[in-house]
């Protein structure tokens, strides 16, 4: 296979390669770390490689509307002004009308030669632009809901389009790359209000003021503005004939306040299926042909422009050009590379580049033993997320479910079913902690939510995954403390995300939960999260987990005898348990005996952990007899016979023999 290219643009061109001839044992990463240098593709999956292992093909200028990257933990003083990150060019002083680079690309049946990032956001968001330039043309001012990563190309193509007039205003610091966050955004909140503060008095009635990051107006939690900022939004009242082009991103709000200031309000967040011109017919030209170069076409053998769409439908313009140029550098020289090679690949580049951790699945249902019902639940869901072409596509948002709660006593595959489901739609998993979240982002939550929503939108199709989801999505209360009032408004959070799915960009959301009856009854309402409860393994699944286990632990030569032996003996455990017989055994053969295990070695260790879960028992049971304890703490003690979490229903939750 050939060596990953790397093209560089270093900071001090002859001290980088002397560095980099001087020591070939070094890693990429570290060659940054000595030599910091922009990139012109992007690299933050090559860092540990070693320098002999890439093909390294520094660069000594660049046109300058070439997206540069700056990889992770590196570094550039002054240069960084180059990064896409940073802004490049001050507000155009005085107000002023241009049109350069912001007419149309060309738009055809056929897949293009070349195509820039710019090129490819002016292409995919034709129709908002056009209908934004309109509405400023008019007179009217408009709130454009995008991921920053699009506002550098929109923001001045919409007001030239406009025909007016317009100024722009920067923040004259630079740009902290990554995920948008309004707890960092303190000082930079201060210099955008004096900015803004400043071209909102000097503009004239009729003029646009392009407002890059509104957002950042808005205080540390969502509803809340600043005192600064507040006597900002009057004057933005009192300025009425001036017209603002405000962006701000999906993940942080704007205040209602000020939003309400903009006649407007445009979302981006999701790519057309097809772009349609006065000369592409009604259909339009689909996003897989005009936004897929010819070479790259040529690379991916099998490329099929719809099953594309259906899987980057979340991602925007700028990202897919990413992900699509990575794919074709990584596999340009691999001999067969199919389209799937590069599903694959911006399946791996959508997860390697979100902020939190999205993976690519490694569980499918196959790795699942029993639960016949609980799988065929699954997989008729999947199916109408998928597009099957048995449901009609307008009936299909209708059809698809929202999420799952898999319910009942812990260590029964809850988790593993999400990771299934995950990779039966072709998609990624984030798997998110529910204290944690309200732990964790303390008076944040609310925020938190509607950010993992946006980023598994981003995924699409992607499956969040909320383990222990009772801490988050408790039922609401009449009370009006603080912590109910959070809690209140998560739950409101995640019905407003629930209710929002759009088919183009399927997100499932499946919370787990040993205490189904702790969960927000609005939650439960069928036409948005559906229950299904997974409950202790009977017979045959343990005898099917058993012989899952015992494959993935090298002893798939046991008898059959034996793993009927195994799955008698289990009785009363959970799929965890029964796998840890196995990885105990393993263990015990690798570190210890040397010897496989036979039919006596598994009795012993399934004796063991049936003497333990009896030790636990006991101590649970003296503890239980202290009445504080039952007061304070809702007590966990799922799997028992009066547990009122144990599965119920006809909905698959086995129960035991
Ligand atoms: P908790 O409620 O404590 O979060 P859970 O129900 O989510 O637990 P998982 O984390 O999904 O349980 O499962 C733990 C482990 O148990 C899995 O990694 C797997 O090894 C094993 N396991 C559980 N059920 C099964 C099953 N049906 N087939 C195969 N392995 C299983």
């Amino acid at each position: 296979m050939s060596r990953p290219l790397v093209r560089p643009l270093p900071a001090d061109p002859a001290a980088f390669n002397a560095t980099r001839f001087g020591n070939p044992d070094l890693t990429l990463r570290e060659l940054f770390a000595a030599q910091p240098a922009h990139t012109l593709d992007p690299v933050s999956q090559l860092l540990d490689f070693p320098l002999v292992g890439l093909r390294i093909v520094p660069v000594s200028s660049v046109d300058p509307d070439t997206p540069l990257y700056l990889p992770p933990g590196v570094t550039l003083g002054s240069a960084a002004s180059t990064s896409p990150d940073a802004p490049t060019q001050d507000s155009p002083e005085p107000a002023m009308v241009d049109g350069d680079g912001a007419e149309e690309p060309a738009i055809g049946h056929e897949h293009p030669e070349t195509l820039s990032e710019r090129e490819a956001v002016l292409i995919a968001h034709r129709f908002e632009i056009n209908q934004v330039a309109a509405y400023l043309e008019s007179g009217l001012s408009v709130l454009v809901q995008c991921e920053k990563l699009l506002v550098e190309h929109l923001a001045r193509v919409m007001a030239v389009r406009s025909g007016k007039k317009y100024r722009k205003v920067e923040i004259a610091a630079a740009e902290p790359s990554g995920p948008p966050d309004p707890m960092r955004g303190g000082n930079r909140r201060s210099l955008l209000i004096e900015a803004l503060q400043q071209a909102v008095t000097e503009a004239i009635d009729g003029q646009i003021v392009v407002v890059p990051h509104l957002d950042l107006l808005a205080g540390g939690s969502d509803a809340t503005l600043t005192s600064e900022a507040r006597d900002l939004t009057d004057l933005l009242y009192e300025r009425s004939g001036c017209i603002i082009l405000g962006f701000t991103d999906p993940s942080l709000t704007v205040p209602d306040v000020l939003a309400k200031r903009f006649a407007v309000r445009v979302s981006m967040d999701i790519l057309p299926r097809a772009i349609t011109t006065p000369a592409s017919g009604k259909t339009g030209v689909k996003i897989g042909t005009t936004l897929v170069t010819r070479e790259e076409v040529a690379l991916f053998a099998g490329f099929d422009a719809d099953r594309l769409y259906q899987n980057v439908a979340g991602m925007n313009a700028v990202r897919l050009r990413n992900g699509i140029r990575f794919a074709y550098h990584k596999h340009r020289e691999t001999p067969d590379t199919t389209f799937e090679t590069l599903l694959d690949e911006l399946r791996l580049f959508k997860a390697s580049t979100s902020a939190d951790a999205f993976a690519v699945p490694d569980t499918t249902f196959d790795d699942i033993g029993g639960y016949a019902e609980v799988k065929a639940e699954l997989q008729a869901a999947i199916e109408i997320v998928n597009g099957s072409d048995r449901i009609p596509e307008d009936e299909r948002a209708h059809l698809v479910p929202r999420g799952f709660i898999f319910y009942g006593p812990p260590g029964t595959g809850k988790t593993l079913f999400a990771k299934a489901v995950a990779a039966a739609m072709g998609g990624n998993i984030l798997v998110v902690s529910g204290p944690e979240i309200t732990d964790k982002y303390v008076g944040e939550s609310e925020r938190k939510v509607r950010d993992i929503f946006a980023q598994a939108r981003n995924n699409a199709p992607a499956v969040v995954v909320f383990d222990e989801f009772d801490a988050i999505a408790a039922q609401r209360t009449g009370r009006d403390d603080g912590g109910s009032r959070a809690g209140n408004a998560i739950v409101a959070q995640l019905l407003t995300e629930l209710d929002g799915f759009r088919p183009a960009t399927p997100v499932l959301i499946i919370g787990t939960t040993n205490r189904i009856d702790l969960i927000d009854k609005a939650l439960l309402r069928p036409s948005r999260f559906r229950e299904i409860g997974i409950g202790l393994p009977r017979l045959e699944a343990r005898r099917q987990i058993a012989a899952s286990h015992a494959k993935r632990s090298t002893y798939d030569d046991l008898s059959p005898a034996l793993l009927d032996r195994l799955a008698e003996a289990t009785d009363g455990m959970n799929g965890d348990e029964i796998g840890n017989i196995f990885r105990q055994a393993r263990r015990d053969e690798l570190l210890g005996s040397g010897e496989r295990p036979d039919a006596y070695t598994f009795g012993t260790l399934v004796g063991k952990i049936l003497a333990t879960r009896q030790e636990l028992d006991i101590q649970t049971a003296r503890r239980t007899v202290r009445p504080a304890d039952d007061e304070r703490l809702p007590r966990r003690n799922p799997g028992r016979p009066d547990d009122p979490a144990a599965p119920r229903g006809t909905t698959g939750g086995p129960g035991r023999r």
